[in-house]
């Protein structure tokens, strides 16, 4: 029997099983529900200021504010490693 990969929320789910961390399962059910994990709002599609801040959500469902509040608003381009 072939292992399936867990996806993103069932990881963080795991996750917040093992260390006993509520808040991070709280995390992974917004992030099934497409919400910020952060603030916990609906982040529209057109609120994003760029091709990287969209993929950012893409990878850690942040919204657009909580990205400009973890990685700084003038220098995006730290995110993802981006050159
Ligand atoms: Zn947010």
């Amino acid at each position: 029997m072939a292992l399936k990969k867990p996806t993103k929320v069932q990881f963080i789910r795991a996750v917040a099983e093992t260390l006993k961390q509520p808040e991070l399962g709280k995390m992974a059910d917004a992030l099934e529900r497409g919400d910020c994990p952060f603030c916990g709002k609906t982040p529209k599609l057109d609120e994003f200021a760029d091709e990287l801040s969209l993929k950012e959500y893409g990878i850690s469902g942040l919204c657009q504010d909580c990205q400009d509040n973890m990685f700084g608003k003038d220098d995006r381009t730290v995110k993802l490693g981006a050159k």
